[in-house]
């Protein structure tokens, strides 16, 4: 995907960086050559950006009323979000007027208090502002306002519909389109040639495939995942119904497990697939992921 740089992040990251993260060879030679942070333009368009943060990422928008970001990437790494919003301010001096949450999870969310502070609206799927406000995390700032099912934004030149498309990776998941550009911002339910892994742990797999088969009826040739595809390049509709296929060989092979009686240790080691191994988190996700499935073939969940 031919994208190019509007700014190199500070330092290279380091092996030490890349041993905690577990990331996969390929992977981790990519994130080796790579600056800490980038912001790049997407191709083809005027006004849609990628930030991102060691192996996160988010979109923002920049319209010709202000910017509408979304997930802060914060956590842990606090410093990730004043970075965005400096590499904002890099691109554009218009306001930024909204942040709105792809779904709960900390990793994508935390560490909005920059964003507070530059007077942005915060919009999140109602669930996630549910779940936030029983656990209060001190780093993440709750919406102000929420979303159920569908919710169009515009502003100055630009529209983004967020969408919730049931459950999937979470419960309170929003897929932002720019129906112009045709482009979507979905985040850990429509990872690009990766394996889930440990992020499927309250994850619903039974849902998740409609959720998929959701978004693929809608209209849009690229996607942006939360966190970057190979090579950092964007996912196609191929790619979700790559994904789609991976989940349900998955659970179909969990399943025939959990009937013979091998879940958990069992299906753990003996269910392979190696048909996606060449994907990114294979060796360390498909662990993971078969527990999953094991919780819900071997034990109803
Ligand atoms: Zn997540």
């Amino acid at each position: 995907m031919a994208r190019f740089a509007i700014t190199a992040g500070a330092a290279a990251l380091s092996v030490l960086g890349l041993a905690a993260v577990g990331a996969a060879p390929a992977a981790a030679q990519q994130a080796a050559e790579r600056p800490t942070f980038a912001t790049t333009k997407v191709a083809g368009t005027d006004n849609v950006y990628i930030f991102r943060y060691l192996n996160h990422q988010s979109m923002f928008v920049v319209t010709s009323q202000g910017v509408i970001a979304t997930d802060p990437i914060g956590y842990v790494r606090r410093e990730a979000s004043s970075v965005y919003v400096g590499e904002i301010k890099k691109v554009t001096d218009k306001p930024i007027k909204y942040v709105i949450y792809s779904h709960h999870h900390y990793d994508h969310i935390a560490g909005g208090k920059p964003f507070k502070d530059a007077g942005a609206v915060f919009i999140a799927h109602r669930r996630a502002k549910e779940r936030l406000a029983q656990i209060k995390d001190p780093y993440t700032i709750l919406p102000d306002e929420t979303v159920d099912k569908k919710r169009t934004i515009t502003l100055g030149d630009t529209t983004v519909e967020l969408s919730y498309v049931g459950l999937n990776h979470s419960d309170s998941t929003l897929v932002m389109r720019l129906p112009k550009q045709k482009i979507i911002f979905a985040v850990d339910f429509l990872p690009v040639a990766s394996v889930p892994g440990r992020a499927m742990i309250d994850s619903y797999p039974i849902e998740w495939e409609a959720s998929v088969k959701r978004v693929l009826a809608m209209e849009w040739d690229r996607l942006i995942p939360g966190h970057p595809g190979p090579g950092g390049r964007l996912g196609t509709k191929q790619d979700a119904q790559a994904l789609l296929a991976m989940l349900q060989d998955m659970s179909a092979e969990v399943k025939e497990s959990a009937r013979a009686g091998k879940c958990w240790d069992t299906a753990e080691k003996e269910v392979k697939l190696e048909k996606y191994v060449g994907w990114d988190g294979y060796a360390q996700g498909l662990p993971m992921v078969v527990r999953r499935y094991c919780g819900l073939w071997g034990r109803g969940t």
